[in-house]
């Protein structure tokens, strides 16, 4: 364990859970994780709690920071690949899961009629985006087929089908690192291409991170049957190009002006395995775990991304960023 996280866990006496009892929160001990991420690979987390509201959501991390507690938010586990070893602190599962239409303010200068539509950071994105459908809404159908919470989507400036959180977005909550809640704007995000300042801000451990609490998104009026039709042809598209075993979608970024599964299939790597993890026969940048929980560990995944970034770099030149995060405690 890192010596730092040590001491600060001995030197808080972390364990008097009290205080989040009183909250209704119960933290559990040793919680596997694989079960929680969509490719269903990862150790433990030392301490994991469960919450349901903002309210709960912020006074936990306001807690956890107080005793000097490191903690990890985890959305939907579907763009994180966690260690063996899991993740040393405290494992907070978001499911902060309000999703509400609000009509614009009606003295708006200058008047803008867009409605807000909020969500907590823990609803599912796709709901999300269906929600916005059902409401006559346009611009996030998009989001229909991606997968995780609004915070992971937020923080990750998750996109498909050439739109993207950016597009879409007016504001989010945020408890920041001073322990204030702040509105964050798109250009307070910095975003970039499946990044923003809160995904570079290395997450790679559990720490005392910015948590997204809830984002405000302002879509224009369109025509339902529109926006359904839409969608229904992004899932349709999904269904014939995606594989459906345990996975994290994507494994690698788009190089500019390519992408990475024609090069990981021009590589000659489709099929390839390394332990119980292999590479998507039907999408060359995925990587998936066919036997699910107990088959692939997270060694595996992370030999198979070294694999094929060895490999396209010397047949074809190019460097693979991943696009998955590592995170837990990796020897
Ligand atoms: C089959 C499949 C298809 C996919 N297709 C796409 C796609 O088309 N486009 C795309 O962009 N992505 C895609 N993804 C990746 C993934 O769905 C997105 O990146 C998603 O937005 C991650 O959200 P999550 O809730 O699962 O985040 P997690 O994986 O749980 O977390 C990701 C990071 O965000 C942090 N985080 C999560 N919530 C908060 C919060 N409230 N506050 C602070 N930090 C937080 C976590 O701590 C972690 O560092 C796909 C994944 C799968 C499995």
């Amino acid at each position: 364990m890192n010596p730092e996280v040590v001491d600060r866990l001995s030197v808080a006496a972390i364990e008097d859970f009290s205080v989040p009892e009183r909250l209704g929160i119960p933290v559990r001990r040793h919680v596997s994780l694989a079960p929680l991420t969509t490719i269903k690979v990862g150790g433990p987390a030392d301490y994991f709690a469960t919450v349901q509201t903002v309210d709960q959501l912020l006074k936990l991390v306001r807690w956890a920071r107080s005793v000097g507690l490191p903690y990890f938010i985890l959305g939907g586990g579907s763009n994180i690949l966690i260690s063996d070893a899991g993740i040393r602190g405290l494992v907070i599962e978001n499911r902060c899961r309000q999703v509400r239409v609000d009509p614009a303010p009606c003295c708006a200068f200058p008047r803008d009629d867009r409605p807000y539509l909020f969500a907590e950071s823990g609803a599912a994105m796709a709901g999300v985006a269906r929600q916005s459908i059902r409401a006559g809404l346009t611009g996030l159908e998009w989001a229909v087929s991606i997968p995780g919470t609004v915070g992971g989507a937020v923080v990750g400036n998750a996109g498909a089908h050439g739109g993207e959180v950016k597009d879409c977005l007016d504001y989010a909550l945020v408890l920041d690192e001073h322990d204030e809640v702040r509105e964050y704007t798109v250009a307070d995000f910095a975003y970039a291409y499946r990044d923003s300042t809160l995904k570079r801000q290395k997450l790679l451990q559990a720490g005392f991170k910015p948590v997204v609490l809830s984002a405000n998104f302002r879509l224009p009026y369109g025509e339902p049957e529109v926006g359904r039709a839409l969608a229904e042809g992004y899932l349709a598209h999904r269904r014939r190009t995606q594989p459906v075993e345990p996975s994290l979608g994507s494994t690698f970024v788009n190089p500019p002006g390519d992408f990475a599964g024609r090069l990981i299939e021009a590589a000659g790597l489709k099929g390839a395995r390394v332990g119980g993890a292999q590479v998507s026969e039907l999408h060359a940048n995925f990587i998936i775990n066919p036997g699910g929980v107990g088959s692939a560990t997270a060694r595996d995944v992370l030999a198979l991304m070294e694999l094929i970034q060895t490999t396209v770099h010397r047949r074809l030149g190019v460097e693979l960023v991943p696009e998955v995060q590592l995170v837990g405690e990796w020897t």
